[in-house]
């Protein structure tokens, strides 16, 4: 047989691929490899101008057809990069080619094998830093639309009632406790369930979901696909004990004494601080507050400082100071909200910004203003804030971590006037061994909770850390991997009576 290869950035084409029909000429056979003929695709997004005045989510869902032609574009990679580069190694290449093919539940299956939310990932990841930005038929061609494939998949899971509910084979004598129900703590709920523990999720807030319910807005992340979530884990048996705050209303000691092993999932929340003149004027909020309120305004709460005006934009010419999502999620929850002017000011320019490019453009297409390299030097104003002077930066050789330092321009302060300014400079631990009575927990020199990285055992007995608290502010997919791994490690406590490091934290800080 003719031996036909073909080379196109990277991806070899098997012979097999290609057969030459009546007239001689060649043709693809394979369902795969569609990338030279089929472009790329993303889901249809509604327009600026409507999405504008709505919380609703911008992408709308793929159709059964569009989603298997954007399947079949991948080459099926042997060495598959954007599996190399998801944190939770997705078996992304089969579970396109199954959706190419049509079958849609076993596609669902393989994806749900090691993500325990593919339709929020779908919906939220950084895909253009993680998956898709390391597929191979990126340049050129443009990338395979990973994310909204993996969400479309779930999505129709759902829909077609293949989501069913956790029944684990026989019942285990411990129960866990886990504190917080962010995407940590309810990743390793459900594979504790699966595994038979009785398991008890405590969370300070009255809704479970940590900030996938109260930080990310539901333009990226509607809050019924987390409460679809939610409702699904409590009707397979996991406990919520919403309102509880550990440390506050519960001492951890109590719940210690109540369960054979503790998770602690309780994220970051100290914001960071701009250490300028005027930073106590009223009008100057943190990012997280801000956020809360419009996320419970959504869900239908009475939420008096919004509607007092301290946390809500409408009419008012808005700065947000910082450049990471939750910056870019202020920005554009203002533009929502109706405020007269959006800007961001951010000290380094936009290729260095944390914040995803794809909500970045779409900030810019809702009307922000972006003011890069730019710093605050102080806020003006009476009682309350009128305007930010700033000043203009330069970026500088790298430091020690390879991220270009900044310096400010002399001479180059202008005002931003403003009504409301949003400070979304990122967040720290709080201090838990204070919080929770527990001078024994470990810490790293970050505030973070020490942990062993193998058991994620933390320096006191039975007790183990994921997600945020462990890692720093970080994301949804790595706060899903800790929460699964940790549950892996408390089972083979359990069951293995693997006590490798447990209470004996040695992760390097
Ligand atoms: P969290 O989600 O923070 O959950 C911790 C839970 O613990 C909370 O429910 C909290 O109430 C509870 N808790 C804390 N202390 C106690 C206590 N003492 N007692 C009881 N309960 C307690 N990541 C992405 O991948 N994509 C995005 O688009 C994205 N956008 C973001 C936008 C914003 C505004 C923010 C702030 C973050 C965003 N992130 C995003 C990051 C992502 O949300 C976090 O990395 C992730 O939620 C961390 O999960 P976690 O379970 O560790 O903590
Ligand atoms: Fe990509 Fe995130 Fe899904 Fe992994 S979990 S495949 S990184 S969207
Ligand atoms: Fe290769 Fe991209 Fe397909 Fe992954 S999605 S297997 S990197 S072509």
């Amino acid at each position: 047989m003719e031996l036909i290869t073909g080379v196109i950035r990277g991806c070899v084409l098997h012979p097999a691929s290609f057969s030459r029909d009546a007239d001689g000429v060649l043709v693809m056979t394979e369902k795969m490899l569609r990338f030279i003929s089929i472009p790329q695709r993303t889901p249809d997004k509604r327009p600026a101008s409507e999405r504008r005045t709505d919380f609703g989510e911008i992408y709308q869902k793929y159709q059964s057809s569009a989603a298997s032609q954007q399947a079949s574009r991948c080459s099926q990679c042997g060495i598959p990069f954007c599996q190399v580069h998801c944190p939770l190694g997705n078996n992304i290449p089969d579970w396109l080619r199954l959706t190419a093919e049509g079958r849609l539940e076993e596609a669902y299956q393989i994806s749900s094998a090691t993500n325990t939310f593919p339709e929020i990932c779908g919906r939220i990841c950084p895909q253009d830093r993680l998956c898709e930005g390391n597929c191979v038929i990126e340049k050129g061609f443009e990338s395979i639309t990973i994310g909204a494939i993996e969400r479309y998949l779930t999505d129709t899971a759902f829909e077609q009632g293949w989501v069913t509910l956790i029944r684990p084979r026989k019942k285990l004598p411990q129960s866990i406790g886990i504190i917080g129900s962010g995407p940590a703590g309810l990743a390793a709920a459900e594979a504790l369930l699966r595994y038979g523990y009785a398991v008890h999720v405590y969370d300070r807030h009255d809704r479970a979901g940590g900030l996938l319910i109260y930080g990310i807005p539901g333009f990226k992340l509607d809050k019924s696909v987390v409460t679809r979530r939610t409702d699904w884990l409590s009707d397979g048996g996991v406990i919520f004990h919403l309102g509880h705050d550990i440390g506050g209303t519960e001492s951890f000691a109590a719940l210690r004494a109540r369960h054979d092993a503790i998770l602690i999932a309780t994220g970051v929340y100290r914001p960071r601080d701009i250490s300028v003149p005027g930073v106590g004027l009223s009008g100057i909020v943190p990012a997280l507050d801000y956020l809360i309120a419009s996320n419970r305004k959504g869900l239908g709460d009475k939420v008096p400082e919004f509607e007092a005006g301290a946390l809500n934009a409408a009419g008012k010419r808005v700065v947000v100071v910082g450049g990471g999502d939750t910056a870019m999620d202020c920005v554009r929850t203002a533009i929502r909200q109706g405020a007269s002017s959006v800007t961001c000011l951010y000290r380094r320019d936009r290729a260095n910004m944390p914040g995803s490019a794809r909500e970045v453009a779409n900030a810019e297409d809702e009307g922000v203003t972006f003011s890069w390299l730019a710093v605050p030097e102080a806020f003006l104003g009476g009682d309350c804030v009128r305007a930010v002077r700033a000043q203009r930066t330069r970026l500088c050789l790298a430091d020690s971590s390879g991220r270009q330092t900044i310096e400010p321009v002399p001479g180059s302060s202008f005002n931003l006037e403003a009504d409301l300014v949003v400070k979304a400079l990122g967040f720290d631990a709080e201090d838990l061994p204070t919080a929770f009575g527990q001078p024994e927990l470990g810490l790293t020199r970050w505030g973070t909770l020490r942990v062993d990285t193998h058991s994620f055992a933390t320096t006191l007995p039975d007790t183990y850390a994921a997600g945020d608290i462990v890692r720093g502010a970080s994301l949804v997919v790595w706060a899903i991997k800790d929460g699964r791994d940790a549950a892996e490690a408390i089972h083979r406590r359990f069951h293995y009576q693997d006590t490798r490091a447990p209470g004996l934290a040695t992760a390097a800080e």
